[in-house]
């Protein structure tokens, strides 16, 4: 079993800055676990303790049953993958793979079969002659990957693996990250600020922010339902409108909810839960006239940015929608013109509520 608990995991580096402020999770046995968060959030300090790299200042850290808070870096039977793949520049793609295990004086043959299964399965056998400076930058990540796979660890810590890559190659990177994870069934850590990425590899998505975990769930379970207007704005791109309601809106908005008539709140719809429409609304449902300020076509589908006149958006952290600014999404690339009166339209079911400081979720 190798799963990896985390318990009121805490650091403050020297001078007194907390970078980890109480963590609490657990990663089951061959899950995929992604830490995601804006810059800073201190995603890299977690996995680099995990990793050992890091000391903790307080908590306990939990793998496979063993708490390795003061087992070296080397004894945590765990393999990293970094953004620099630190790859040996003088050595054969075979001797980079095959180097960790020699110095830890495996038998040649049993090196020999692990380098050729992990060089199979990442379908870099032609290559285990070159040097990294004969190969590409994917391939040269699939080295780095190959030299954890060797070490069959019973974690896999990811550390912005990708980003040095092209978009193109990200992509398919992604995909086969996700496939190889599936097949050796290794219970791995992934660190990345970028959400898409986050949303499609994570068996289990840590959302951060300041040094705490601000959500952990199912990917789809915190797109459909997020816990606050940060983690709303975070994950789906674009990000959710929000829009403040003074005391009143929300009662008008959500008819019959009783904090309606006195409380502030914040209202969310996701752009693509936006459709322009000129129907009337159902009740309970939303209804924003907006002016056309700008059309972005991407292909099989279209961005219409409105503004709301009189109205008050909400730069919720980490803030990319202006204020006033809702962002409609719409398939294909008919669109209305800049400078035109639209009306845009979402059902009941697809609006969220927020407390006023956008640290709550509320369910009408
Ligand atoms: P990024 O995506 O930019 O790498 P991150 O979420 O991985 O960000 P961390 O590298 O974990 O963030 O850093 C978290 C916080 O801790 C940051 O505010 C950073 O400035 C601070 N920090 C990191 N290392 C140290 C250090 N050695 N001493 C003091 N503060 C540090």
């Amino acid at each position: 079993m190798s799963n990896v608990s985390l318990r009121n995991v805490r650091k403050t580096y020297p001078g007194g800055f907390e970078a980890i402020k109480g963590i609490d999770f657990e990663i089951p046995d061959g899950q995929f676990c992604v830490l995601v968060g804006p810059s800073g959030c201190g995603k890299s300090t977690l996995l680099r303790m995990v990793a050992g790299l890091e000391t903790i200042s307080s908590g306990e850290i939990d793998i496979g049953g063993r708490v390795v808070n003061e087992v070296e870096p080397a004894d945590r039977d765990i393999a990293m993958v970094f953004q620099n793949y630190a790859l040996y520049p003088h050595m054969s793609v075979y001797n980079n793979m095959a180097y960790g295990l020699r110095n830890r004086g495996m038998p040649k043959p049993e090196i020999d079969s692990r380098v050729r299964e992990a060089a199979a399965i990442l379908e870099i056998t032609t290559m285990l002659e070159r040097k990294p400076r004969q190969l590409s930058g994917g391939q040269r990540q699939r080295v780095a990957m190959g030299r954890a796979i060797v070490r069959q660890p019973k974690v896999f810590l990811f550390d912005e693996p990708l980003s040095n890559l092209d978009a193109k190659l990200r992509v398919a990177m992604r995909v086969e990250i996700r496939k190889l994870q599936r097949r050796l069934k290794t219970t791995s850590i992934y660190v990345t600020h970028d959400q898409l990425e986050a949303m499609t590899l994570a068996d289990i998505l840590v959302v951060m922010n300041g040094g705490e975990v601000e959500q952990i769930g199912n990917p789809l379970d915190i797109y459909r339902k997020p816990a606050t207007t940060f983690v709303a704005s975070f994950i789906g791109a674009p990000p959710m409108n929000l829009i403040a309601m003074r005391p009143g809106e929300i009662g008008l908005q959500f008819a019959g909810d009783s904090r309606g008539t006195t409380t502030a709140g914040i209202l969310g719809v996701r752009p693509e839960d936006l459709s322009i429409s000129s129907d009337a609304v159902a009740p309970g449902g939303l209804a924003l006239d907006l002016t056309v300020e700008a059309i972005e076509r991407v292909g099989p589908e279209t961005f219409v940015y409105g503004s709301r006149e009189g109205a008050q958006g909400v730069s919720a952290t980490p803030g990319e929608l202006p204020e006033g600014e809702v962002i409609v999404r719409i398939p294909g690339q008919t669109a209305p013109a800049v400078g035109e009166h639209i009306r845009a339209i979402a059902p009941r079911d697809k609006l969220h509520l927020f407390s006023a400081d956008g640290r709550q979720r509320i369910d009408v």
